[in-house]
């Protein structure tokens, strides 16, 4: 050790200590980070329901909370997870369904969620209690958000296929360095059935220059300034951004609307690679 007898390498010693030290706690502290995504793309994780509020009488929002107060769910914006539970006959059903959370919501994840009287995954909501646990495995999805990918997008929602939309655009509001445009339509039959509604009117308040929305519904209340019916040709011409090679329309809603909105879609110019379907 006749190295370490001169103060010279004394001190370059303790630097190579300190720095390789310093290496390995910021490995540490960059896979400790890492491994606190909770999701699985092939297994089912367990997740504890804490909280179920009721925003309509068949609407409610899910809290469930993730292994520590730190975890995130590990969810990439524009994908979704599968949730696996019980029909009303006791047969697994499995279904996609995308949080109102990001991941910069940490220990928690939410999900809303519309029962519908007949559907099979719903029957597994509705029975839900706090103190339950939901399986979910994920993330799934052919469409993964990446900051500056379009200029503008157009979204066609109807009824809960606004979760998917909400989650996109909230990630790229809150990014102060995107400043891609959104356009919304959402499609619903009342004014009662539209969801997330609140948080909405927030974002088009909060972002006027980058946030629209134009609510369109089929039975609406008397005083009302939004679109009747539904979702016409012309209320996307008018209201969503017209076809260019920066610009993406997203769709989901029901089955009859997605089939509605495609060929809308095509008839207005927007070629295949304009649009995504949720
Ligand atoms: C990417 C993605 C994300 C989604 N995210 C959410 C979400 O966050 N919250 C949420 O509530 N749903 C969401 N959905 C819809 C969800 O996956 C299920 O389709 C929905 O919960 C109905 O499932 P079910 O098994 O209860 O009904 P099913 O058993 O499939 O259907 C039974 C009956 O329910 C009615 N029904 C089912 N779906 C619809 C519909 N969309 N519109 C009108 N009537 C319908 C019909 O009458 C149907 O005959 C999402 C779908 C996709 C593709």
């Amino acid at each position: 050790m006749d190295f370490l007898q001169t103060p010279e390498n004394q001190i370059l010693v303790g630097v190579v200590v300190a720095v390789v030290a310093i290496g390995v706690g910021a490995v540490y502290l960059f896979s400790s980070k890492k491994s606190k995504a909770c999701l699985h793309p092939e297994e089912f994780k367990e997740f504890k329901l804490v909280k179920r509020a009721q925003l309509s009488h068949n609407v409610a929002k899910f809290t469930f909370a993730l292994p520590t107060p730190t975890s995130v769910l590990g969810l990439p914006i524009g994908q979704h997870i599968s949730c696996r539970g019980k029909d009303g006959q006791g047969d697994d059903v499995t279904k996609p369904y995308t949080p109102t959370t990001l991941d910069s919501d940490v220990g928690h994840f939410e999900l809303v969620i519309k029962m519908y009287p007949q559907g099979r995954m719903s029957h597994h909501f509705r029975e839900m209690r706090v103190g339950d646990f939901l399986a979910v495995k994920g993330p799934k999805g052919r469409f993964k958000y990446q900051p500056g990918e379009v200029r503008a997008f157009g979204m066609l929602a109807g009824g809960s296929g606004i979760t998917p939309m909400f989650q996109v655009a909230r990630a790229i509001l809150e990014n102060p360095n995107d400043k891609t445009k959104v356009h919304l339509i959402y499609a619903n039959v009342t004014s009662e059935d539209i969801l997330l509604k609140e948080e909405l009117d927030g974002l088009a308040t909060n972002y006027p220059d980058q946030f629209k929305i134009y609510y369109v519904l089929n039975q609406p209340p008397e005083e009302w300034n939004g679109g009747v019916g539904f979702v016409s040709k012309e209320m996307i011409e008018t209201h969503c951004p017209p076809p260019a090679q920066d610009v993406k329309i997203l769709r989901c809603g029901p089955p009859p609307m997605n089939k509605a909105m495609a060929a809308h879609l095509e008839a207005l110019g927007y070629a295949p690679e304009m649009q995504f379907q949720f």
